[in-house]
Protein backbone atom coordinates (compact mmCIF):
# COMPACT_ATOMS: atom_id res chain seq x y z
CA UNK A 1 0.00 0.00 0.00
CA UNK A 2 1.01 3.77 -0.38
CA UNK A 3 2.36 6.08 1.98
CA UNK A 4 -0.52 8.25 0.95
CA UNK A 5 -2.79 4.73 2.33
CA UNK A 6 -0.71 4.86 5.38
CA UNK A 7 -1.24 8.74 6.31
CA UNK A 8 -4.79 8.44 5.73
CA UNK A 9 -5.03 5.20 7.97
CA UNK A 10 -2.26 6.99 10.72
CA UNK A 11 -5.17 9.87 10.62
CA UNK A 12 -7.99 7.19 10.93
CA UNK A 13 -6.61 5.91 14.02
CA UNK A 14 -5.76 9.31 15.67
CA UNK A 15 -9.25 10.26 15.29
CA UNK A 16 -10.86 6.68 17.09
CA UNK A 17 -8.67 7.62 19.66
CA UNK A 18 -8.74 11.50 19.93
CA UNK A 19 -13.04 11.95 19.28
CA UNK A 20 -14.06 8.30 19.37
CA UNK A 21 -12.88 7.28 22.28
CA UNK A 22 -11.11 11.29 23.57
CA UNK A 23 -8.37 9.06 25.73
CA UNK A 24 -7.80 10.80 29.10
CA UNK A 25 -4.50 10.21 30.61
CA UNK A 26 -3.91 7.21 32.77
CA UNK A 27 -7.05 5.51 31.13
CA UNK A 28 -6.70 1.99 29.92
CA UNK A 29 -8.08 1.13 26.54
CA UNK A 30 -9.90 -1.94 25.34
CA UNK A 31 -9.21 -2.42 21.77
CA UNK A 32 -11.53 -5.38 20.02
CA UNK A 33 -9.91 -5.90 16.89
CA UNK A 34 -10.21 -8.63 14.34
CA UNK A 35 -6.83 -9.72 12.67
CA UNK A 36 -7.35 -8.34 9.50
CA UNK A 37 -7.52 -5.06 11.13
CA UNK A 38 -4.09 -5.57 12.84
CA UNK A 39 -2.43 -2.34 11.08
CA UNK A 40 -5.52 -0.39 12.54
CA UNK A 41 -5.56 -1.80 16.03
CA UNK A 42 -1.42 -1.15 16.18
CA UNK A 43 -1.48 2.34 15.60
CA UNK A 44 -4.67 2.73 17.27
CA UNK A 45 -2.90 1.51 20.29
CA UNK A 46 0.39 3.79 19.70
CA UNK A 47 -1.88 7.08 18.88
CA UNK A 48 -3.58 5.76 22.47
CA UNK A 49 -0.07 5.64 24.37
CA UNK A 50 0.87 8.93 22.71
CA UNK A 51 -2.22 10.69 24.18
CA UNK A 52 -1.61 9.39 27.88
CA UNK A 53 -2.89 6.10 28.01
CA UNK A 54 -1.89 3.56 31.07
CA UNK A 55 -2.55 0.42 29.49
CA UNK A 56 -3.58 -0.90 26.29
CA UNK A 57 -5.44 -4.36 25.76
CA UNK A 58 -6.32 -5.85 22.23
CA UNK A 59 -8.66 -8.56 22.36
CA UNK A 60 -8.43 -10.38 19.00
CA UNK A 61 -10.19 -12.25 17.14
CA UNK A 62 -9.97 -13.86 13.62
CA UNK A 63 -12.85 -14.82 11.36
CA UNK A 64 -10.92 -18.71 9.94
CA UNK A 65 -11.10 -19.04 14.10
CA UNK A 66 -14.60 -18.45 14.05
CA UNK A 67 -15.74 -20.25 11.18
CA UNK A 68 -13.42 -23.42 12.15
CA UNK A 69 -15.56 -23.34 15.74
CA UNK A 70 -18.53 -23.58 14.05
CA UNK A 71 -17.61 -25.90 11.04
CA UNK A 72 -15.89 -28.59 13.81
CA UNK A 73 -17.30 -27.90 17.79
CA UNK A 74 -19.59 -30.15 19.45
CA UNK A 75 -23.32 -28.53 19.91
CA UNK A 76 -22.76 -28.23 23.02
CA UNK A 77 -20.14 -25.70 22.70
CA UNK A 78 -22.61 -22.92 21.51
CA UNK A 79 -24.18 -22.89 25.04
CA UNK A 80 -21.03 -21.75 26.49
CA UNK A 81 -19.32 -18.21 27.14
CA UNK A 82 -16.41 -17.68 28.93
CA UNK A 83 -16.62 -16.35 32.22
CA UNK A 84 -13.12 -15.20 32.18
CA UNK A 85 -13.80 -13.02 29.60
CA UNK A 86 -16.75 -11.78 30.83
CA UNK A 87 -15.72 -10.87 34.57
CA UNK A 88 -12.39 -9.44 32.45
CA UNK A 89 -14.74 -7.15 30.87
CA UNK A 90 -16.77 -5.93 33.93
CA UNK A 91 -13.86 -5.44 35.77
CA UNK A 92 -12.33 -2.83 33.36
CA UNK A 93 -15.81 -1.50 32.93
CA UNK A 94 -15.92 -1.03 36.54
CA UNK A 95 -12.20 0.99 36.77
CA UNK A 96 -13.40 3.07 33.71
CA UNK A 97 -11.91 1.44 30.84
CA UNK A 98 -12.82 3.24 27.23
CA UNK A 99 -13.85 0.42 25.05
CA UNK A 100 -12.76 0.56 20.97
CA UNK A 101 -14.24 -1.66 18.68
CA UNK A 102 -13.31 -2.44 15.25
CA UNK A 103 -15.74 -3.84 12.91
CA UNK A 104 -15.74 -5.22 9.26
CA UNK A 105 -16.08 -8.81 9.13
CA UNK A 106 -17.35 -11.04 6.02
CA UNK A 107 -21.29 -10.25 6.31
CA UNK A 108 -21.52 -14.10 4.96
CA UNK A 109 -19.37 -15.24 7.28
CA UNK A 110 -21.51 -17.50 8.57
CA UNK A 111 -24.25 -17.98 5.72
CA UNK A 112 -22.98 -22.37 5.63
CA UNK A 113 -23.53 -22.73 9.74
CA UNK A 114 -26.20 -24.16 11.61
CA UNK A 115 -29.31 -21.68 12.41
CA UNK A 116 -29.10 -22.89 16.21
CA UNK A 117 -25.69 -22.93 16.64
CA UNK A 118 -25.45 -19.26 15.59
CA UNK A 119 -28.54 -18.24 17.64
CA UNK A 120 -27.53 -20.05 20.82
CA UNK A 121 -23.81 -18.56 20.39
CA UNK A 122 -25.89 -15.09 20.30
CA UNK A 123 -28.00 -15.96 23.07
CA UNK A 124 -24.92 -17.44 24.96
CA UNK A 125 -22.59 -14.22 24.77
CA UNK A 126 -26.40 -12.31 25.10
CA UNK A 127 -26.75 -13.46 28.06
CA UNK A 128 -23.37 -13.23 29.78
CA UNK A 129 -21.85 -9.78 28.16
CA UNK A 130 -25.54 -8.51 30.15
CA UNK A 131 -23.33 -7.07 32.72
CA UNK A 132 -21.03 -5.75 30.61
CA UNK A 133 -23.63 -4.18 27.73
CA UNK A 134 -25.28 -1.96 30.33
CA UNK A 135 -22.06 -0.19 31.04
CA UNK A 136 -22.60 0.45 26.66
CA UNK A 137 -25.96 1.39 26.23
CA UNK A 138 -26.33 3.52 29.25
CA UNK A 139 -23.15 5.21 28.17
CA UNK A 140 -21.08 5.01 31.73
CA UNK A 141 -17.91 4.41 30.04
CA UNK A 142 -16.73 5.40 26.90
CA UNK A 143 -16.72 3.72 23.65
CA UNK A 144 -16.47 3.88 19.89
CA UNK A 145 -17.35 1.46 17.03
CA UNK A 146 -14.93 2.47 13.22
CA UNK A 147 -14.88 -0.47 11.00
CA UNK A 148 -11.80 -1.76 8.85
CA UNK A 149 -12.70 -3.75 5.72
CA UNK A 150 -12.59 -7.75 5.51
CA UNK A 151 -11.65 -9.15 2.15
CA UNK A 152 -15.41 -10.73 2.94
CA UNK A 153 -16.78 -7.54 3.09
CA UNK A 154 -15.22 -5.54 0.47
CA UNK A 155 -16.33 -8.82 -2.19
CA UNK A 156 -19.83 -8.04 -1.07
CA UNK A 157 -19.77 -4.30 -1.26
CA UNK A 158 -17.36 -4.37 -4.65
CA UNK A 159 -18.31 -7.64 -6.19
CA UNK A 160 -17.21 -6.77 -9.59
CA UNK A 161 -13.19 -6.01 -8.66
CA UNK A 162 -10.35 -8.50 -7.69
CA UNK A 163 -9.79 -8.73 -4.15
CA UNK A 164 -6.66 -6.49 -3.59
CA UNK A 165 -8.88 -3.28 -5.73
CA UNK A 166 -12.41 -4.43 -3.76
CA UNK A 167 -10.61 -4.14 -0.58
CA UNK A 168 -8.62 -0.77 -1.38
CA UNK A 169 -11.45 0.94 -2.84
CA UNK A 170 -13.64 0.09 0.22
CA UNK A 171 -10.92 1.97 2.54
CA UNK A 172 -11.33 5.07 0.67
CA UNK A 173 -14.86 4.35 0.80
CA UNK A 174 -14.40 4.47 4.84
CA UNK A 175 -12.11 7.30 4.59
CA UNK A 176 -14.58 9.49 2.95
CA UNK A 177 -17.38 8.52 4.97
CA UNK A 178 -15.23 9.43 8.23
CA UNK A 179 -14.16 13.05 6.71
CA UNK A 180 -10.27 11.58 6.57
CA UNK A 181 -9.35 13.53 3.51
CA UNK A 182 -10.33 16.46 5.18
CA UNK A 183 -7.14 18.63 5.84
CA UNK A 184 -7.75 18.41 9.96
CA UNK A 185 -10.22 15.49 10.18
CA UNK A 186 -10.40 15.96 14.19
CA UNK A 187 -11.69 19.60 13.76
CA UNK A 188 -13.62 18.70 10.92
CA UNK A 189 -15.33 16.19 13.47
CA UNK A 190 -15.44 19.15 16.13
CA UNK A 191 -17.41 21.19 13.55
CA UNK A 192 -19.48 18.25 12.20
CA UNK A 193 -20.60 17.50 15.80
CA UNK A 194 -21.50 21.05 16.70
CA UNK A 195 -23.91 21.08 13.55
CA UNK A 196 -25.57 18.08 14.48
CA UNK A 197 -25.73 18.84 18.07
CA UNK A 198 -26.99 22.79 16.96
CA UNK A 199 -30.02 20.43 15.26
CA UNK A 200 -30.71 18.37 18.27
CA UNK A 201 -31.27 22.27 20.29
CA UNK A 202 -33.93 23.37 18.11
CA UNK A 203 -35.65 20.19 17.90
CA UNK A 204 -35.17 19.28 21.38
CA UNK A 205 -36.40 23.43 21.91
CA UNK A 206 -39.80 22.91 18.73
CA UNK A 207 -40.97 19.94 20.90
CA UNK A 208 -43.23 19.03 17.97
CA UNK A 209 -45.67 16.77 18.51
CA UNK A 210 -45.93 14.97 15.12
CA UNK A 211 -43.75 14.35 12.41
CA UNK A 212 -45.06 14.64 8.92
CA UNK A 213 -43.09 12.27 6.15
CA UNK A 214 -43.81 12.71 2.63
CA UNK A 215 -42.06 11.37 -0.07
CA UNK A 216 -42.52 8.70 -2.63
CA UNK A 217 -44.21 5.81 -1.71
CA UNK A 218 -44.31 7.54 1.83
CA UNK A 219 -46.95 9.00 3.94
CA UNK A 220 -46.39 8.94 6.99
CA UNK A 221 -47.13 10.49 10.39
CA UNK A 222 -45.15 9.56 13.67
CA UNK A 223 -46.34 10.65 17.27
CA UNK A 224 -43.50 12.02 19.67
CA UNK A 225 -43.70 11.05 23.48
CA UNK A 226 -44.30 13.74 25.16
CA UNK A 227 -41.38 13.70 27.37
CA UNK A 228 -39.21 12.63 24.14
CA UNK A 229 -35.63 14.06 24.21
CA UNK A 230 -34.02 14.45 20.68
CA UNK A 231 -30.33 12.80 20.94
CA UNK A 232 -27.03 13.27 18.48
CA UNK A 233 -23.69 12.03 17.54
CA UNK A 234 -21.70 13.47 20.79
CA UNK A 235 -22.27 11.20 23.95
CA UNK A 236 -21.01 12.42 27.52
CA UNK A 237 -19.73 9.36 29.57
CA UNK A 238 -19.95 9.34 33.73
CA UNK A 239 -17.14 10.90 33.83
CA UNK A 240 -18.32 13.48 32.06
CA UNK A 241 -15.98 12.38 28.96
CA UNK A 242 -17.21 13.41 25.86
CA UNK A 243 -17.02 10.97 22.58
CA UNK A 244 -18.90 9.62 19.75
CA UNK A 245 -19.79 6.17 19.64
CA UNK A 246 -20.35 5.54 15.93
CA UNK A 247 -17.80 6.68 13.33
CA UNK A 248 -19.35 7.56 11.16
CA UNK A 249 -22.28 9.28 12.45
CA UNK A 250 -24.73 11.37 10.35
CA UNK A 251 -27.72 11.15 12.73
CA UNK A 252 -30.17 12.83 15.38
CA UNK A 253 -32.77 10.65 16.67
CA UNK A 254 -35.39 9.74 19.28
CA UNK A 255 -38.16 7.40 20.23
CA UNK A 256 -41.18 6.95 18.38
CA UNK A 257 -44.43 7.35 20.48
CA UNK A 258 -45.38 3.26 20.17
CA UNK A 259 -49.18 3.62 19.71
CA UNK A 260 -48.64 6.65 17.45
CA UNK A 261 -47.38 5.79 13.56
CA UNK A 262 -49.98 6.14 11.21
CA UNK A 263 -49.63 5.54 7.43
CA UNK A 264 -47.10 3.64 4.37
CA UNK A 265 -43.56 4.12 4.37
CA UNK A 266 -41.17 2.40 1.73
CA UNK A 267 -37.85 1.50 1.70
CA UNK A 268 -34.84 3.50 -0.26
CA UNK A 269 -32.18 1.12 0.21
CA UNK A 270 -31.72 -3.28 0.48
CA UNK A 271 -31.62 -4.02 4.18
CA UNK A 272 -28.94 -7.29 5.19
CA UNK A 273 -30.56 -8.48 7.88
CA UNK A 274 -28.42 -11.50 9.30
CA UNK A 275 -26.94 -12.43 6.07
CA UNK A 276 -30.33 -12.15 3.64
CA UNK A 277 -31.41 -8.90 1.50
CA UNK A 278 -34.80 -7.20 2.06
CA UNK A 279 -35.31 -4.89 -0.75
CA UNK A 280 -37.91 -2.63 -2.02
CA UNK A 281 -40.57 -2.86 0.85
CA UNK A 282 -42.85 -1.23 2.83
CA UNK A 283 -44.71 -0.96 5.62
CA UNK A 284 -48.29 0.34 6.60
CA UNK A 285 -48.98 1.58 10.27
CA UNK A 286 -52.26 1.85 12.00
CA UNK A 287 -51.89 2.83 15.60
CA UNK A 288 -48.44 2.23 15.66
CA UNK A 289 -48.65 -1.31 14.44
CA UNK A 290 -47.62 -2.78 11.28
CA UNK A 291 -50.51 -3.94 9.72
CA UNK A 292 -49.77 -4.91 6.09
CA UNK A 293 -46.44 -5.13 4.59
CA UNK A 294 -44.80 -5.53 1.01
CA UNK A 295 -41.66 -6.74 -0.02
CA UNK A 296 -40.29 -7.34 -3.73
CA UNK A 297 -37.37 -9.61 -2.24
CA UNK A 298 -36.62 -11.34 1.09
CA UNK A 299 -40.41 -11.08 1.92
CA UNK A 300 -40.65 -13.97 4.35
CA UNK A 301 -36.92 -12.48 6.09
CA UNK A 302 -39.16 -9.42 6.95
CA UNK A 303 -42.14 -11.41 8.10
CA UNK A 304 -40.00 -13.28 10.38
CA UNK A 305 -38.61 -10.02 11.43
CA UNK A 306 -42.04 -8.30 12.19
CA UNK A 307 -43.19 -11.76 14.17
CA UNK A 308 -40.09 -11.53 16.97
CA UNK A 309 -42.57 -10.36 19.28
CA UNK A 310 -44.59 -7.71 20.53
CA UNK A 311 -42.53 -4.74 20.24
CA UNK A 312 -41.37 -6.29 16.72
CA UNK A 313 -44.34 -4.84 14.91
CA UNK A 314 -43.65 -1.25 16.28
CA UNK A 315 -41.13 2.04 15.39
CA UNK A 316 -38.66 2.70 18.44
CA UNK A 317 -36.25 4.83 17.12
CA UNK A 318 -37.26 7.65 15.09
CA UNK A 319 -33.46 9.32 12.85
CA UNK A 320 -33.04 12.11 10.97
CA UNK A 321 -30.27 12.20 8.47
CA UNK A 322 -29.52 14.43 5.28
CA UNK A 323 -29.79 12.85 1.92
CA UNK A 324 -26.03 15.00 1.42
CA UNK A 325 -23.01 13.50 3.62
CA UNK A 326 -20.17 12.15 2.86
CA UNK A 327 -21.09 9.11 2.74
CA UNK A 328 -24.63 9.27 0.87
CA UNK A 329 -21.81 11.25 -1.82
CA UNK A 330 -19.82 7.90 -2.11
CA UNK A 331 -22.92 6.43 -3.20
CA UNK A 332 -22.15 3.11 -2.26
CA UNK A 333 -24.32 0.54 -0.29
CA UNK A 334 -22.62 -0.68 2.36
CA UNK A 335 -24.56 -3.88 3.38
CA UNK A 336 -23.13 -2.66 7.05
CA UNK A 337 -25.46 -0.93 9.36
CA UNK A 338 -22.54 1.53 10.58
CA UNK A 339 -22.29 3.28 7.90
CA UNK A 340 -25.47 2.74 5.61
CA UNK A 341 -28.19 4.59 8.46
CA UNK A 342 -26.19 7.20 8.22
CA UNK A 343 -26.59 7.75 4.64
CA UNK A 344 -30.20 8.25 5.00
CA UNK A 345 -33.49 9.15 7.13
CA UNK A 346 -34.04 6.28 8.85
CA UNK A 347 -36.46 4.12 11.52
CA UNK A 348 -36.19 0.91 13.60
CA UNK A 349 -38.22 -1.73 14.19
CA UNK A 350 -37.94 -3.26 17.80
CA UNK A 351 -37.27 -1.38 20.77
CA UNK A 352 -36.29 2.39 21.83
CA UNK A 353 -33.66 3.53 23.16
CA UNK A 354 -34.64 4.55 27.29
CA UNK A 355 -32.63 8.11 27.62
CA UNK A 356 -34.52 9.37 24.48
CA UNK A 357 -37.42 10.76 27.05
CA UNK A 358 -36.67 12.49 30.88
CA UNK A 359 -35.87 9.94 33.28
CA UNK A 360 -35.99 7.21 30.79
CA UNK A 361 -32.90 5.54 31.98
CA UNK A 362 -33.72 4.79 35.41
CA UNK A 363 -36.97 3.51 34.23
CA UNK A 364 -38.24 -0.25 34.18
CA UNK A 365 -39.39 -1.86 30.82
CA UNK A 366 -43.36 -1.38 32.23
CA UNK A 367 -42.73 2.52 33.21
CA UNK A 368 -41.00 2.90 29.56
CA UNK A 369 -43.74 1.45 27.56
CA UNK A 370 -46.14 3.65 30.10
CA UNK A 371 -44.72 6.49 28.90
CA UNK A 372 -44.73 5.68 25.36
CA UNK A 373 -41.64 3.78 24.37
CA UNK A 374 -41.67 0.38 22.63
CA UNK A 375 -39.45 -2.65 24.37
CA UNK A 376 -38.63 -5.71 22.41
CA UNK A 377 -35.41 -8.33 21.90
CA UNK A 378 -34.91 -6.64 18.24
CA UNK A 379 -33.73 -3.25 17.26
CA UNK A 380 -33.42 -2.97 13.44
CA UNK A 381 -32.80 -0.24 11.57
CA UNK A 382 -34.18 0.23 7.83
CA UNK A 383 -33.43 3.33 5.34
CA UNK A 384 -36.20 5.50 4.15
CA UNK A 385 -34.69 8.98 2.76
CA UNK A 386 -34.77 10.65 -0.45
CA UNK A 387 -33.66 13.06 -2.24
CA UNK A 388 -37.70 14.04 -2.72
CA UNK A 389 -38.35 13.66 1.14
CA UNK A 390 -40.06 16.41 3.09
CA UNK A 391 -40.37 16.18 6.39
CA UNK A 392 -43.32 18.83 8.59
CA UNK A 393 -43.08 19.28 12.37
CA UNK A 394 -46.41 19.44 13.94
CA UNK A 395 -46.85 21.19 16.72
CA UNK A 396 -49.80 20.59 19.73
CA UNK A 397 -52.32 23.08 17.94
CA UNK A 398 -51.93 21.85 14.32
CA UNK A 399 -49.26 24.34 13.06
CA UNK A 400 -46.37 23.01 10.77
CA UNK A 401 -42.89 23.80 10.06
CA UNK A 402 -40.73 22.29 7.57
CA UNK A 403 -37.80 19.95 9.18
CA UNK A 404 -36.85 18.69 5.98
CA UNK A 405 -36.84 19.96 1.98
CA UNK A 406 -35.69 17.52 -0.77
CA UNK A 407 -33.93 15.12 1.52
CA UNK A 408 -32.22 17.63 3.35
CA UNK A 409 -32.55 20.30 6.63
CA UNK A 410 -34.77 22.81 6.31
CA UNK A 411 -33.61 24.11 9.93
ZN1 LIG B 1 -30.03 5.22 14.02
ZN1 LIG C 1 -30.79 2.17 15.51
Amino acid sequence: MTTNFQEKLEKYAELAIKVGINIQPGQILVIRAPLFAASLARLATKKAYEAGAKIVHVDWSDEEITKIKFDLAPDDAFHEFPTWVTKGYEELAERGAAFLSITGSDPDLLKQAKPEHVANANKASGRAMEGFRSYITSDKVSWSIIAAPSEGWAKKVFPNEDTDTAVAKLWEAIFSATRINEVDPVTAWKAHLATLDEKMNILNEKHFKELHYQSEGTDLLIELPETHIWVSGGSTSKEGVQFVANMPTEEVFTSAKKTGVNGVVSSTKPLNYGGTLINNFSLRFKDGKVVDFKAEEGYETLKRLLDTDEGSRYIGEVALVPHQSPISDTNIIFYNTLFDENASNHLAIGSAYAFCIEGGKEMNKEELEKNGLNTSMTHVDFMIGSSDMNIDGVYEDGKREPIFRNGNWAI
